[in-house]
Order: structure tokens, then C-alpha cells, then sequence
């Protein structure tokens, strides 16, 4: 049977056909697709290969002493449900979920379902805390809502592109197809990164600043487009407040200071800003190498600031677009995957509990935000979490100073792990049930560009594995909860009618429109607002916010004489993530089988280094060797690891975090350099 699905791989959401036969899975490309217009990447021809392999959890597991048995799903959940009710009777708060960006919207929606209506907590969060909370936070601080603000084959429309901390070769490889056809319109690009790669070939003008001072770059940049008269002065008064507080705060930002902090030459700043305010439209893309710092709030709101002053925002070629990793990272974020976040963005309060309390039918959900994945690693640690419940996630490997991460898990009470491989995290659980691959369950995504798509099952799972969803379901009944599901569609039809940014997308609408719909969308129309903010911000007063992005660099985070290199991690075209289902593929892990260091030549030269040798890399909090690759793909005094194996996070340090979203430091960690 051929049916459609969508990669699992990146945010791009690529279109495909997946045709099951006799104990094969092939895939089949969508030409007509508006995503992946028939092509796929190494990584989607290859998702495939994720069903039959042998790293599948293939039965529930139980913990005893050091070895797992096997077990029955009934006797797994009959214990797991146990746990749960006897923390919750203390405590509801004692119990932590980890959702997933990896799975449907339907499965993301029960499990903080599962943990504010049923157990009563909201210690629910996911890998956003790792890669895009900044984004949310920053967009909706100063537009009103966190997401691409334009679909990704709007791209050819402008005038000029920049990106930033971005790498859409090897990200989301659907996003660069696109800009490679702008550019051969003559559309002019801009990168700001201190890598070079295959995308900033595209590059008509390279700042190269040093990790951590974006800030500082873009605040330069903004400060020049009010001196050199280039605001749109109509598009400030209607459609934006605090422009004079914001300005005044500017003073200190001239190009001899950014030139100073950043590295870059005031020139070159001076070309970029010029080419973004005047060759319009111009719209901004970016990547994690703006979110992943102390500051990544801040950089993503100084990057807002230049959309509101040039006006460059709300029209077509336009727009502020954070192109989101992993699959279903959108979507567990707009399901309220958060714990400061009820669905659709609605912060945790009173007036927003009693909302949603009301509409599931509840007496009450809780109203104090909960912890960050983080925190409730270290919480279980310490016993103030009896029950952690991960779903598709593996921190041991993903969260910063892993190796502490791995003792941490050792140490807490019981931790559960649904997932549909034995990943690094799995084998430290007490339980772990297996999980249906993409191909073995249906449900809907939500792509980087908002557009939500519904997807069909290939095959039955394999083994004993279920879907997310079937095993949610059947934990939330052995929990009490009294909402009995029995189809997918359901919880579609809920997500519609509870969560505002998605009304009308119900089961029947993404099912008759197989490439989706894009959020919001107007079920009266049937059309959506596939360009947002065009008459009206997402703000209560539909007004856009100026505000003065500060500038955050902690001592520890600046290089000396001891530590004098400053690591930022990049990511690979064929792996993904902590590379848990990459790793796996043959075709894909050859390409990159290990992990190395990128190094300038000049710093390889003054160190006595040569390509290929084997090198210790060493922060204050750990050191891990490899090999060394010199290549001028980095500035000097910048050192860069791939993120997709265990070292890096060994050598990235717990404990620096964006101030409003907790979001982990993890680019720009001072290091040194040895044989
Ligand atoms: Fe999958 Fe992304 Fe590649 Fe498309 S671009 S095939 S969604 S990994």
C-alpha cells in the first residue's frame, strides 16, 4: 500500500510516499509535494532504514539490578502507572515529563495532557529547551508569536537574504533548494557566522564575528540604519511602540565598538547594513548559531529589531524566519510542550489554567510554571523527582556536560524511556517501552513553516512496539483519566477546538488537504495566513515592540591566556540531533563516522598542529580527543565540533543559560588546544 508521509527527520517537512511490501519498506519521492518538490536529501532517502534495524526496542524491558528482562506492555505500564500514582499522592510536581519533537502533534498534545489535567504538574518540556526556546521567547516579546513569519518558498521573492548562524546546506537542505534558485535570480545574501560552509558560498557579504557578540553586531547595524536615515518612518509610527526609549539606548553601538567586541571589519558591517536596509524586500533567516548562547533571547530580538525599522516584515520576501530542527519541533511547542506554556503559547497562569481546566473538562490545572528538562534531571537527582517519564529524547547524549547527565539519571528514583531505539538514555531506565517508528502510525506535524500536515500509517508495528499515542492512551486510563480515545482523529479534532492558533485544523481538513494547511487558519475561507503580521502584530494592541537587546557575556564565557579558543558546535548534512537514528543508517554514518576538530590553519601553524593528528581539546569542565581538521572553514581564534556525537556536549559546561528561557550556552565555550 503507498501512502503519504512526511521525513522524520528535519523541520522542513518533506512530502513522501512510503510503500510497504513484503518485509521492505521503499520510498517513494512526491514531485508534486510544495516542500520537497520530489526531491530528498540523504537523510530522508535513508529514513527507511530506522524500521527494520536491529537497535530497535523490540519488547518492554523492566530493570533488575544491572540487566533488563523482558516483559509484557500491561506488566511495564501496570508498574510505571504504580509510581506515578504513589508520587503524585505526595506530590504531583514529584513526576516529569520529557515529550518529543520527534513525534506527531496528536501524541505531544496527550502528554502534557497527560501531565496538567491527569497528574496535575507542569514539569513538561522537550529539546526546544536545546535549540529554539529563544526564538518563541524573543518573537513573541516583540511580534507576539514564535514562529516562521513567512513560508519557506517565499525565499525567491526577496531582494536580499540574511543569515544568520544558519546553515541550511546541511540543516534543512529543502530551505536551501530555495535560496539557491533566489540567488540565481540575483537575490543578494548576507551570512553572519563565524564558519564558512557550503551555504555561505551564497554569501555576497561574510561577517565572521566572534561567538557570543551578536548583540553587540546587530545592535551596530541598527544604530547605522537610524543614522544613515534609512527607517521606515511610516512603519515605526503605526505599527510599533517604545521607538525613542530604544534608540536612546543605541548611543554606545557605533562600528569602531563592534568592530572592537565582534572582530569584524567596521566596512564590511557598514556594506551588510546598507545592503539589508535599501535592497529590499529583505528577510531574515536563522539558526541555532543565534539561539544556543547566554544571550540567545537577546539575538533574537536585536535580529527583530532590524525587521521593524526598515519595515521589513508582513509583505511577501520579507519576515523574520527561525528555521526550526527537528521534525516536530514546531509542533510540540505549539501543543504547549513547555512549562511556562499552556497550547498555543498561553503562559501559565491562573486566568490561562482556569481556560483550559474548563475546556478539558477538569477541576483544575496546575497555574505555577514547571521545571526545564534540565531541571528535572538534576530534581531527580537530588529526590525531588520520584518519576521521570522521557519520550524520544536522549539527554545523556544532547544536554550540556553529558557525562554528568549519565550520573544524574544513574542516581534518580525511576526513570521511564519510550523510544523506538535502545538509545544512550535507554539503557540507563528502569522501564522502557518501544515505540512505533514515523511508518508505523499516523497523526499530524507541524513544519518550520507552520504548515500542519497529516500523515498515514505504512505498516503495522513491528515487534511490540505501539505508537506514542496508543501507549499515552493506555497510561492515562491505568491513571484515571476519563477521556477514552480510540483514534487519532479525536485528538485532532480536540487540538481544534482547544487550541486557538489551531482552530478549524481539524481531522477532516488535513486529511482532505494532503499537502496541510499553514496556522492560523480561517475554517470559513479554508484559506491561511501563510505571511503573518500583514495588517496586525500578534500583540494585545497589534502593535510590534522596539526593545533594546543587552548585551551578555559571563567572565567564564570570554577566552584568556589558560582556555584561549572559543568552541561553537555546526551541524552535518547526514546526521541529525545526538545522531540516535543517523548513526544507525550505514549509508549515512560512513560519511561521518567520528567526530573532529575544525581549526583555523594560521592557529594549527602557531600550535605546531597538523591536519589529521590527534589533538585533546579541553574546557574548565571537561576534554575529550580527536582528530584534528585544519581548514580555513573557521576564523582564527574559533574552534568547531560537529554536535551530532557525545563528545562535544562532554566538553560544553552546565551552567550557563539564557536568562528568560534557561536555554543552554552552548556555543562560544573557551578551550584549549593540545597534542
Ligand atoms: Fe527530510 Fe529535511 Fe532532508 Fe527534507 S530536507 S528530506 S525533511 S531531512
Amino acid at each position: 500500500m503507498k501512502v503519504r508521509t512526511i521525513c522524520p527527520f528535519c523541520g522542513s517537512g518533506c512530502g513522501m510516499y512510503a510503500i510497504a511490501e513484503e518485509g521492505k519498506i521503499r520510498i517513494e519521492r512526491r514531485r508534486e509535494h510544495p516542500v520537497a518538490e520530489g526531491v530528498l536529501c540523504p537523510k530522508g532517502t535513508f529514513s527507511r532504514k530506522i524500521v527494520y534495524h536491529e537497535k530497535r526496542v523490540k519488547k518492554p524491558l523492566i530493570r533488575r539490578g544491572s540487566k533488563f528482562e523482558e516483559t509484557t506492555r500491561k506488566e511495564a505500564l501496570k508498574i510505571v502507572a504504580e509510581r506515578i500514582k504513589e508520587a503524585m499522592k505526595d506530590d504531583p510536581t514529584r513526576v516529569g515529563f520529557f515529550a518529543s519533537a520527534k513525534i506527531t502533534n496528536e501524541e505531544n498534545y496527550l502528554i502534557q495532557k497527560l501531565a496538567r489535567a491527569v497528574v496535575k504538574t507542569n514539569n513538561v518540556d522537550h529539546c526546544v529547551r536545546l535549540c529554539h526556546a529563544p526564538s518563541a521567547a524573543g518573537l513573541i516579546m516583540t511580534v507576539g508569536s514564535g514562529a516562521m513569519t513567512n513560508p519557506i518558498g517565499d525565499v525567491v521573492n526577496a531582494k536580499t537574504v540574511l543569515v544568520a548562524g544558519y546553515n541550511p546546506f546541511n540543516t534543512h537542505p529543502a530551505v536551501f533548494r530555495r535560496m539557491m534558485k533566489a540567488k540565481r535570480n540575483g537575490t543578494k545574501f548576507i551570512f553572519i557566522d563565524p564558519m564558512k560552509s557550503k551555504s555561505s558560498r551564497l554569501a555576497d557579504i561574510h561577517l565572521q564575528p566572534y561567538p557570543g557578540t551578536d548583540v553587540v553586531l546587530l545592535n551596530a547595524m541598527a544604530k547605522l540604519i537610524i543614522d544613515q536615515g534609512r527607517v521606515d518612518e511610516e512603519f515605526v509610527k503605526s505599527r510599533t511602540v517604545g521607538y525613542e526609549e530604544y534608540v536612546k539606548g543605541l548611543e554606545k553601538y557605533t562600528l569602531d565598538y563592534a568592530e572592537k567586541v565582534t572582530g569584524v571589519p567596521k566596512d564590511l558591517i557598514y556594506k551588510a547594513t546598507e545592503l539589508y536596509a535599501t535592497n529590499k524586500p529583505s528577510v531574515i533567516y536563522r539558526g541555532m548559531g543565534i539561539t544556543q548562547h547566554v544571550s540567545g533571547t537577546q539575538n533574537v530580538i536585536a535580529l527583530a529589531m532590524l525587521a521593524l525599522l526598515t519595515g521589513n516584515i508582513g509583505k511577501p520576501g520579507t519576515g523574520l524566519c527561525p528555521a526550526r530542527g527537528q521534525s516536530n519541533v514546531q509542533g510540540a511547542c505549539d501543543m504547549g510542550c513547555m512549562p511556562n506554556m499552556f497550547p498555543g503559547y498561553k503562559k501559565v497562569n491562573e486566568e490561562n489554567a482556569k481556560y483550559y481546566a474548563e475546556k478539558r473538562g477538569v477541576d483544575y490545572v496546575p497555574s505555577e510554571p514547571g521545571l526545564v528538562t534540565r531541571e528535572m534531571i538534576d530534581a531527580a537527582s537530588e529526590g525531588k523527582i520520584d518519576v521521570l517519564y522521557i519520550v524520544g529524547e536522549n539527554p545523556v547524549i544532547s544536554e550540556p556536560n553529558n557525562l554528568s547527565v549519565r550520573e544524574k539519571l544513574e542516581k534518580a528514583p525511576f526513570v521511564v524511556v519510550q523510544d523506538i531505539l535502545m538509545t544512550e538514555t535507554a539503557e540507563l531506565a528502569d522501564v522502557v517501552l518501544p515505540a512505533a517508528t514515523r511508518l508505523e502510525k499516523e497523526g499530524s506535524m507541524t513544519n518550520t513553516e507552520r504548515r500542519v500536515q497529516y500523515f498515514f500509517k505504512a505498516l503495522d508495528p513491528l515487534y511490540e512496539a505501539k505508537s506514542d499515542f496508543h501507549i499515552i492512551v493506555e497510561l492515562a486510563k491505568l491513571l484515571g483519566a476519563d477521556r477514552n480515545y480510540t483514534t487519532v482523529g479525536q485528538v485532532t479534532d480536540e487540538i481544534a477546538n482547544v487550541v486557538p492558533i489551531y482552530r478549524g485544523i481539524t481531522y477532516d481538513v488535513l486529511t482532505k488537504n494532503e499537502f496541510g494547511v499553514a496556522r492560523p487558519y480561517d475554517p470559513e475561507t479554508g484559506k491561511s495566513e501563510t505571511i503573518l503580521y500583514a495588517e496586525r502584530f500578534k500583540t494585545p494592541d497589534g502593535k510590534a515592540r522596539f526593545i533594546l537587546p543587552k548585551e551578555i557575556l559571563p567572565e567564564d564565557l570570554i577566552p584568556n591566556d589558560e582556555y584561549p579558543f572559543l568552541l561553537i558546535s555546526f551541524r552535518l548534512l547526514e546526521h541529525r540531533n545526538s545522531g540516535a537514528m543517523t548513526h544507525i543508517i550505514p549509508e549515512l554514518h560512513r560519511l561521518s563516522p567520528e567526530p573532529r576538530l575544525v581549526m583555523n590553519p594560521k592557529d594549527a601553524e602557531k600550535l605546531g598542529l597538523k591536519d589529521g593528528q590527534m589533538v585533546t581539546v579541553e574546557s574548565r569542565r571537561g576534554k575529550v580527543k580527536l582528530k584534528l581538521k585544519v581548514a580555513d572553514e573557521v576564523r582564527e581564534g574559533v574552534v568547531a565540533m560537529p554536535y551530532h556525537f557525545a563528545e562535544t556536549n562532554v566538553v560544553v559546561p552546565h551552567g550557563f543559560f539564557d536568562e528568560v528561557v534557561k536555554m543552554p550556552n552552548f556555543k562560544g565555550v573557551p578551550v584549549k588546544v593540545y597534542a
